[in-house]
């Protein structure tokens, strides 16, 4: 494969260089990948050429890259998957899959048993506000799983598949790695140009625009770019059939195969994108990708495209899930929150969210109330067994994802409890002055990092009130739910 990638890389440069015209910004990092997939071997070879600029107010000496791709390695320490979803995961048996560093411009080491992040050494310290262009060469193998990253048994998903920037804060790299529980990831905006070569045959979903593609004997060359986007995925498919619409000046297209209603999905998320649009703020790209696929869990988020699962069990789940994962465009996308240690920041409001959708969208025959009162039955129930099994019960939301003692703890914490939280904010304030307070949270941290004291900042002063204890009643997990 790596001959492959020598061939064929400086023909395609020649040709297309540039040919995305990304506008480069002083103090946005800026990746541009090259990458090849080889359907017969489950391979993606890339070339990444990323300009870094140093805006950590700290000297440098290195700079560190996660490698989500080796939690799916064999041994692994990282725990990628429960075992209550394993067979669904796992479609034909156990399969392993990695990402190899084949070369860098700069000496290079890896950190954690898994080798799970590498660590570029840097010959001179880059001062703050430097520049620095880093290169490196690398190889994925895809394992045989309905996740993220992985040949699926309807798609193949490019989820995390690329050395993705650590977020440098508190005077180090932030690294953690992989877990079953939630979404481990934590980005902050960069502009991708990418360039994929893969077999004619199949379709491709990817965040960003496409620029420019053509044929190259059996292979299909697109050119996409994205920018101000906090990750960038893409999806292969022989399966996808395409149908869009437009809502103002933003393409939504929805990548389907079996989905017997295609045309209400596609209006679902267009809907979605209006509805949220006019609630928070703009959704400030050109392109949203709803995508049906392959994936173990219901749905999964990225920028500009999201994942909704093929094996969902009710249409009205499917319905729900395209509402959700929309929602986290608001939030985890424009408003980025680091997802390991503040999972309910994004989880509790795009649960509540949907909620705001279906009170919006009466069609729906869901409301606000009949959610609230499920919610708060399940979380009761929740409560209630695991205090009657284990003594005692910790829904603090504050806590990194392998702090849960299991799946049911985290989702039950950080999607129900965080949206009974909300549900209880929109009672107590009423709607006019909650949804300003959600605009103010917007306007306040987009394209950048949320904490949670930035949300009860932004609720304090969209409300006029006084909100800190009422929000760490919450946080710690003090509040009690009848
Ligand atoms: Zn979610």
């Amino acid at each position: 494969m790596k001959k492959f990638l020598i061939f064929m890389f400086p023909v395609i440069l020649s040709i297309f260089l540039f040919a995305c015209g990304v506008e480069q910004e002083k103090n946005t990092n800026f990746y541009n990948l090259k990458l090849a997939y080889d359907s017969q071997n489950n391979t993606l070879s890339g070339e990444m050429v990323l300009d870094y600029y140093n805006y950590t107010g700290e000297v440098l000496n290195d700079v560190c890259f996660h490698l989500y791709p080796n939690a799916f390695r064999e041994n692994s320490s990282q725990s990628i998957i429960s075992l209550a979803n394993y067979n669904r995961a796992y479609y034909n048996g156990k399969s392993y899959g990695d990402i190899k560093i084949l070369s860098a411009n700069k000496d290079f080491e890896f950190v954690g048993e898994d080798e799970n992040i590498l660590k570029l050494k840097l010959e001179e310290p880059l001062n703050v506000e430097e520049q620095i262009t880093l290169k490196i060469e690398f190889e994925c193998v895809l394992p045989e799983i309905n996740h993220r990253y992985g040949v699926g048994e309807n798609t193949i998903n490019f989820g995390n598949a690329y050395p993705v920037l650590c977020v440098y804060e508190n005077g180090e790299w932030d690294m953690n790695g992989y877990n079953s529980n939630g979404d481990p990831f934590y980005s902050e905006m960069s502009n991708y140009q990418v360039q994929i070569l893969f077999n004619d045959i199949y379709k491709i979903a990817s965040s960003g625009e496409l620029c420019n593609e053509y044929i190259e004997g059996e292979n299909r060359i697109v050119d996409i770019k994205a920018e101000n986007v906090r990750d960038f995925v893409f999806v292969l498919s022989e399966k996808f059939q395409v149908i869009e619409q437009k809502y103002e000046d933003i393409t939504v297209k929805y990548y389907y195969y079996q989905d017997e209603k295609p045309d209400e999905s596609l209006n679902t998320s267009v809907l979605a994108l209006k509805t949220f649009t006019e609630l928070f703020g703009e959704y400030p790209y050109k392109n949203l990708c709803v995508v049906e696929a392959s994936f173990v869990h219901g749905g999964m988020e990225f920028p500009n495209l999201v994942f909704i699962s093929d094996s969902l069990n009710s249409y009205e789940t499917y319905t729900t899930v395209i509402i959700h994962e929309i929602a986290h465009q608001w939030w985890y996308g424009v408003v980025g929150n680091d997802q390991y240690n503040h999972a309910f920041l994004d989880e509790g409001l795009a649960e509540f969210s949907t909620a705001l959708f279906y009170e919006k969208n009466p069609k729906y025959n869901i409301s606000r109330s009949e959610i609230t009162l499920r919610n708060q039955s399940n979380y009761n129930i929740f409560q209630k067994v695991y205090v009657d099994v284990l003594g005692s019960i910790d829904t603090s939301f504050i806590r990194p994802l392998d702090e849960f003692n299991n799946e049911q703890e985290y989702v039950y914490t950080t999607y129900v409890k965080a949206y009974l939280m909300h549900d209880s904010l929109f009672e107590l304030l009423g709607e006019k002055k909650y949804i300003k307070c959600l605009k103010e949270y917007y306007e306040m941290c987009k394209n950048d990092i949320a904490t949670p004291d930035d949300l009860i900042k932004a609720f304090e002063k969209g409300s006029g009130k006084k909100l800190e204890n009422y929000f760490y009643s919450w946080f710690e997990g003090n509040v009690v739910i009848s």
